[in-house]
């Protein structure tokens, strides 16, 4: 389905006619997406297309934009109440019995903040998704509250924002945007947005664009200053709001919405690392963000609370909806990281050799609040059931968001004693099977084209070296290396790399460690040995799904957990002598 299938009618609203496109079941719940500044509503039609699976879809041109006419004059013809009066001859013809659910990104969720929060619109939307666009009034009062009173902090953000906004100042010059809109800067506009803000080419933007700017600056001459000076006192939204953050926006500082909660009911925040143009960059990750607040508030209970909540939580803003696929995720640090994703609600695939394993971390994941978990048995050495493990995940599950590559096996004992079949296997699960992750999965993730994070458990053995893991942290530096090469790469395709470096850490691994050169025996009085020494330890392996999670939030290249992990890091850069010494100890087994 495509934005040229939609069923298009003008509806006749004060003076101007606006284009209207509907896409889906009319039965359905209507989902009304309005566009910004200086767009039409094609910047919508990735998501469009996504969304009319589900819900019956309405987009139209704001006045003066697209195929809707201009109001005449247009001094004066693109106020608030103006755009207020739009919305509902709209909702009036497309959903005239039914609440709609409102969608708007950038001067799009501005308007939206105005229809969510002024009376006459009250009982008509059902919940509004906001992006990129501030309430004028709340904005408004942030400014105030900062000039009174002005503690550095606050004055920073001021100022902060007040840099992103210099276009603001600019459309409010008169005659200049048109004329720059119209000439030079409405021809380059299609390669700027490329090369800046990562929108790929395609059907947008629209041949209407150099007019749509030149009428649009009307949206701020019209409202930014009149509103900013005298900001409404009662602009509480009477829709649950769901407020999606990019926290690459070149015009909006996220600073803009500490303190939201006190002007909207209920409010899910979402953040996704991206930059001003999400709708056109991150079709896959908003409409499931926007059907998941539809559907939660479609199914609303007698008490007026949704009955299906959206998680909340440190992570939630950013994992909630996303799918996540771990590997090694039956035990130890694989399974406490299929927990913690699973606990901020994102969708979770568990992999593992271990079948019974795996599909006991989906089961507990989804007890935690996973909407959805399977688990899946593959060896990640196998590089054909890799292959098909990620054809079959894209197939039935989507594209994977966020990677973590993590299965791996210990191999202790000296270098001399360590066979050549016992090199390979060590290597072909630690190294090999982080690359097949890496290739098969982050191969799609770059075909997508929206994003997405990889993170490799290596450990602290990658920069320690020692006489008595020499497989085990050829391994481990050689993900590290790969994690490294793979962060540069893929930077460009705005999918981040992470390596994880752990310590000693309390897990299975020890039980299940090879000791070479040793009979039975010694190997079994081995590993007791060294289990009770990592239990003794007891670092938990919830502590480093959480710095997983961090890494990935942050998009951290390396993170040593653990202190001896971070201590041996700082070693390797300082003083890379000491810790050749510390090589040659023998351990102490
Ligand atoms: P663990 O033994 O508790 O878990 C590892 C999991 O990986 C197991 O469920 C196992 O079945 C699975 N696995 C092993 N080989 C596999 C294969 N070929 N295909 C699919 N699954 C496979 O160990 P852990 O400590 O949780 O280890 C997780 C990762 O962390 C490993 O890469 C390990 O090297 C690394 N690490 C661990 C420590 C530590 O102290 N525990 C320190 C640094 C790094």
């Amino acid at each position: 389905m495509n934005l040229s299938q939609a069923r298009e009618r003008y509806v006749r609203t004060g003076g101007v006619e606006l284009c209207v496109a509907e896409l889906g079941d009319a039965d359905r719940p209507t989902v009304v997406l309005v566009h910004g500044y200086p767009d039409s509503k094609e910047v919508w039609s990735e998501v469009a297309v996504r969304l009319a699976e589900q819900w019956h879809v309405v987009l139209y041109d704001v006045r003066g934009h697209g195929r809707s006419t201009a109001p005449k004059p247009l001094r004066g013809g693109f106020t608030l109440e103006k755009l207020t009066d739009d919305f509902l001859a709209v909702i009036d013809t497309v959903s005239p019995d039914r609440p709609v659910h409102v969608v708007g990104h950038d001067w799009g969720s501005v308007q939206s903040w105005e229809f969510v929060t002024v009376g006459r619109t009250e009982g008509r939307i059902a919940s509004f998704t906001s992006m990129s666009g501030p309430s004028l009034d709340h904005f408004g009062h942030w400014i105030k509250q900062r000039m009174v009173r002005p503690a550095p902090r606050r004055v920073g953000q001021l100022l902060g924002q007040g840099a992103k906004s210099w276009y603001v100042y600019m459309l409010h010059t008169p005659v200049l945007p048109e004329l720059a809109w119209r000439g030079p800067l409405g021809k380059r506009w299609p390669r700027i947005l490329e090369r800046l803000e990562k929108v790929p080419a395609g059907d947008y933007p629209t041949a209407s664009l150099p007019d749509d700017a030149a009428h649009g600056a009307w949206l701020y001459r019209d409202n930014v200053r009149a509103r900013l000076s005298k900001p409404r006192p009662d602009a509480y939204a009477h829709a649950p709001v769901q407020l999606i953050t990019p926290t690459g926006d070149s015009f909006l500082s996220e600073r803009l919405y500490d303190g939201l909660e006190s002007w909207v009911p209920t409010l899910v925040r979402r953040s996704l690392p991206a930059k001003h143009w999400v709708p056109r960059t991150r079709p896959d990750q908003l409409s499931s963000w926007i059907s998941d607040f539809v559907e939660a508030n479609e199914s609303v209970g007698g008490d007026g609370v949704p009955q299906q909540p959206v998680p909340q939580g440190p992570y939630a803003q950013r994992f909630g909806g996303r799918l996540v696929l771990v590997t090694g995720a039956a035990s130890g640090i694989g399974r406490a990281t299929a927990f913690a994703f699973a606990e901020a609600g994102a969708r979770i695939v568990a992999v593992d050799r271990d079948a019974d394993g795996a599909a006991r971390t989906a089961e507990m994941a989804r007890l935690i609040g996973a909407p959805a978990a399977w688990g899946e048995a593959v060896d990640v050495s196998d590089e054909a059931a890799m292959e098909k493990l990620a054809a079959r995940v894209a197939a039935e599950y989507g594209i994977v968001d966020v990677l973590v590559n993590n299965a791996g096996i210990g191999l202790s004992g000296s270098f001399l004693e360590t066979s050549a079949e016992e090199w390979k296997k060590v290597l072909d699960v630690n190294l090999w099977g982080v690359i097949h992750g890496c290739r098969f999965f982050g191969k799609q993730m770059a075909d997508r084209g929206q994003g997405g994070h990889i993170v490799n458990t290596a450990s602290a053995a990658a920069f320690q070296p020692s006489r008595a893991l020499p497989a085990y942290s050829t391994s481990k530096a050689a993900v590290l290396m790969l994690s490294e090469c793979l962060r540069a790469e893929l930077a460009e395709k705005s999918i981040g790399v992470s390596a994880i470096c752990p310590g000693i850490v309390n897990t299975n691994i020890t039980s299940t460690t090879r000791f070479t050169g040793v009979d039975e025996a010694e190997q079994d009085r081995l590993r007791k040995r060294t289990s009770k020494l990592y239990g003794r330890r007891n670092y938990p392996p919830e502590k480093v799904a959480d710095a997983i999670l961090r890494a990935v939030v942050r998009n951290q290249a390396v993170v040593p957990v653990t202190p001896e992990a971070r201590g041996a890091r700082l070693l390797s850069r300082l003083s890379p002598g000491a810790l050749r010494s510390v090589a040659r100890l023998k351990p102490p087994l």
